[in-house]
């Protein structure tokens, strides 16, 4: 057996907390012996008839004597007072740490009460507990997969520190790091406040008249909101007043928020009560979606600003060999009409509903923008969103920078929409977005007034300064970016004169296509799209179609698997947007479009693939625009193909979630496919190829890309960093393993 990490612990307040912590270190042998001190004897006699400890005094200084780990659980306000008395007895080496819920007062106890040992005073908190306490509620499993917050201070010994993280973690808990001061501010918001309001509502009902009366009749959702009501009042008056600077602070927001809503409810303002309800309904859904924790979320939860030691809730796909796809698919709606179908609508006159509408974090991302700029928009439930459009002139300045999380369409789109406002703003983004080329779209945009400044070599955050008159330009794109030139049409929507864009290759149209549908004239002509400033948007009824680069996957995956056939229902099949299919179809596919008709003025229909042998080819330099986001599930198409398929002009890809060209090469290469890369593109060898491991690299394309390859491989696949998947296809998993992929999510 291992060494265990401590020789003696020593427990102090043997109570729910610190009971824990001793059975949770005797179930994973994390120390030779275990003691207690407690001013109760009985106490100390539950604990080792509970086998929980080995022994006790009732005298502190003697119970830590000889342990090299002492453990404070006692309630916060005794802290002081019992870290005093166990010092005499702590050995030179002794690292002390403590469980209180509070972490502003307990250092400041703990700097007075152990004097030259302090650097070895490691202040943490466990995010556990039940509404039970003492030593008897003790439980071995209670911090298991829960988490530990660690505040130590610029006096901590960082090597005390790390030990005191090594238990927590031994015990299966997760350890995260932040300051003193910021985890209070946020135990205040997120714990101590909605305790005192669950306290306060069952007690202010009580004192009126016939209690009994009322709670006769009280409903669930009382139950549930008072449940925490019925928490240690001892614990909870002692961690009220312990951490009075940071409860008043968030009772004073909370405060304002009441008022708010009394204001509202008084004067019957239905678009205010809808705001508040539906941003609290989204940023509940996020924070339930915490346990996806996709870059998206995480940095919603704040979790930017702490130190995580685990990344186990990013999801890795275990591919089984094999397999063939069948049935009835119905892919999320489409994204890039998501992302517009919000734009617009915020800015339209009137209320705007939309179905089918993707709640993937993207769109999410660009929906919590616009609601953070002021607009109401209730949903999205089953893909049902009603906007609430503002005008083309109605946003408001946003009280913090907008977080576009991993979206580059939102982040490019929201630039141009922005950049002819009143206010200031910025956009942030994750760490991925935040490498993305930015200066693309702001270059144009300045050309047109626009100020905007970018970060470091021309990536996030991007800065936009409101207030700015903007001029009409003609705009020749550099390269064929739908994104770049749907960023100057909507900045041309605030310009005076005609804006106009010409672009070098056909690009997606949805902008264009869903102004028009907005009421909004486009001249187009050829290449050239053009809009004249000032008009107005209508609000209108929308109707997302299924999102052709979700099919993608499944297009590849039936083609190369054999014995397949799939009927894709629904899917947009704009003609800047199919390349894939053309693609595909050269390469020997067998796939049939049924049904086709339009949608909103986009042309879909029911796409059926069935199993065919794929030869390589030369992919027609034309098509790369037409099918930019499928060349990941290309590149599989190709590695199950027979001989070489090349792909050249498609410098783009390098610059997408990730650098697509080489991102599929490493995976490919892991998977044993004979390949070349080139600058702007690659080429793939067609024939058998085994399993391997592939990192997907947060891109969500690649990741589902290399799923459907498992149905070819001779191989177990495993594929990593999969938490993104639900930027764009929230349910990937459990649909495609419902079609027939074997794939399991750990
Ligand atoms: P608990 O079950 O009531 O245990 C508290 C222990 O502290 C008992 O062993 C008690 O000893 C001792 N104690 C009480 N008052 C004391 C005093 N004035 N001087 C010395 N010892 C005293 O409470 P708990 O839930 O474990 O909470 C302990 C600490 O953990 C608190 O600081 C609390 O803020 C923190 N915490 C609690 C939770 C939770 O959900 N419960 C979660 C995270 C952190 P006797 O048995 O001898 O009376």
């Amino acid at each position: 057996m291992s060494e265990p990490l401590f020789n003696r612990i020593a427990i102090i307040g043997l109570g729910l907390i610190g009971g824990s912590f001793a059975a949770a270190a005797r179930e994973n042998g994390l120390a030779r012996s275990i003691v207690a001190g407690s001013r109760s004897a009985r106490t100390l006699e539950q604990g080792i008839a509970l086998g929980v400890v080995d022994d006790g005094s009732q005298d502190l200084a003697e119970a830590v004597k000889g342990a090299d780990l002492v453990f404070v659980s006692t309630p916060v306000s005794a802290m002081g007072k019992v870290l005093a008395a166990l010092k005499p007895g702590l050995s030179r080496t002794a690292i002390v740490t403590d469980g209180g819920s509070v972490k502003g007062n307990v250092i400041s106890a703990a700097r007075q009460a152990l004097g030259e040992h302090y650097s070895r005073f490691v202040p943490g908190h466990p995010i556990a507990g039940k509404e039970k306490s003492g030593v008897s509620a003790a439980d071995a499993t209670l911090y298991r997969d829960h988490r530990v917050i660690l505040t130590p201070t610029d006096d901590t010994d960082p090597a005390a520190t790390a030990k005191v993280r090594a238990i927590w973690t031994a015990m299966g808990a997760e350890v995260l790091q932040m300051s003193p001061q910021y985890h209070d501010q946020v135990l205040a918001e997120t714990s101590h406040l909605p305790h005192l309001l669950a306290f306060s509502l069952v007690d202010t009902l009580a004192r009126q008249g016939d209690s009994n009366e009322i709670f006769r009749y009280a409903a669930g959702g009382f139950r549930d909101f008072t449940r925490i009501a019925s928490s240690d009042p001892v614990m909870w008056h002692d961690i009220f007043r312990e951490n009075k600077a940071a409860l008043l602070q968030a009772l004073g927001l909370f405060s304002d928020g009441i008022d708010r809503f009394r204001d509202a409810v008084e004067k019957g303002d239905s678009d205010a009560l809808m705001g508040i309800m539906t941003r609290a309904n989204s940023a509940r859904a996020h924070f339930m979606a915490m346990n996806g924790r996709t870059s998206y979320t995480r940095a919603q939860l704040g979790e930017d600003s702490i130190m995580t030691d685990s990344s186990k809730a990013n999801p890795t796909y275990l591919m089984t060999p094999g397999g063939k796809l069948n049935g009835r698919i119905r892919v999320p709606g489409d994204k890039s009409m998501s992302h517009r179908s919000i734009m617009l609508g915020s800015l339209a006159d009137g209320v705007t509903e939309v179905e089918g509408f993707l709640e993937g974090e993207d769109a999410l991302a660009t929906l919590q923008a616009f609601r953070d700029m002021g607009v109401v928009i209730e949903g999205p439930a089953n893909g049902q969103v009603t906007i609430h459009g503002v005008g083309l002139n109605g946003l408001k300045a946003p009280e913090k920078p907008l977080y576009m999380g991993n979206s580059g369409t939102s982040m490019r789109l929201l630039t141009g929409l922005l950049a002819g406002q009143a206010f200031d703003v910025e956009l942030t983004g994750d760490a991925s977005l935040s490498k993305r080329p930015m200066e693309r779209v702001a270059k144009p945009l300045r050309e047109m007034g626009a100020q905007i400044t970018t970060g470091n070599e021309g990536r996030p955050p991007v800065r936009i300064r409101g207030g700015q008159p903007l001029k009409a330009i003609h705009y020749d794109l550099p390269m064929a970016s739908a994104q770049v030139k749907s960023a100057v049409l909507l900045g041309g929507l605030y310009a005076e004169g005609e804006t106009s864009v010409t672009e070098p290759a056909p690009t997606r149209d949805h902008t264009e296509r869903m102004l028009g549908g907005f009421g909004y004239a486009v001249r187009r002509d050829g290449a050239t799209s053009a809009v004249n400033g000032g008009g107005k948007l209508t609000a209108c009824k929308l109707e997302v179609p299924a999102d052709i680069s979700s099919a993608a996957f499944f297009l590849v995956g039936a083609s190369i698997a054999e014995g397949s056939d799939v009927t894709l229902p629904h899917v947009g099949i704009n003609p800047t947007r199919t390349g894939v299919i053309d693609i595909l179809k050269l390469m020997g596919a067998d796939i049939r479009l049924e049904n086709q008709r339009d949608a909103g003025g986009e042309p879909v229909a029911d796409i059926v693939v069935k199993s065919a042998p794929l030869k390589g080819i030369v992919i027609p330099e034309a098509l790369v625009p037409l099918a930019i986001d499928e060349f990941p599930a290309i590149f599989i198409a190709a590695a199950c193909a027979e001989g070489d398929t090349i792909l050249h002009g498609a410098e783009e890809l390098r610059v997408k979630e990730s650098d697509r060209i080489q991102v599929m090469a490493d995976g490919l290469a892991a998977l044993g496919v004979d390949h070349e890369v080139f600058d702007d593109g690659i080429r793939i060898t067609g024939g058998a190829f085994g399993g391997g491991e592939v990192q997907s690299h947060g891109d969500h394309r690649i990741a589902m890309s290399f799923a459907m390859a498992a149905l070819r491989a001779n191989g177990p696949i495993t594929i990593h960093d999969c938490a993104n998947v639900a930027t764009s296809f929230p349910g990937f998993a459990q649909l495609a393993g419902h079609a027939g992929l074997n794939l399991e999510v750990k």
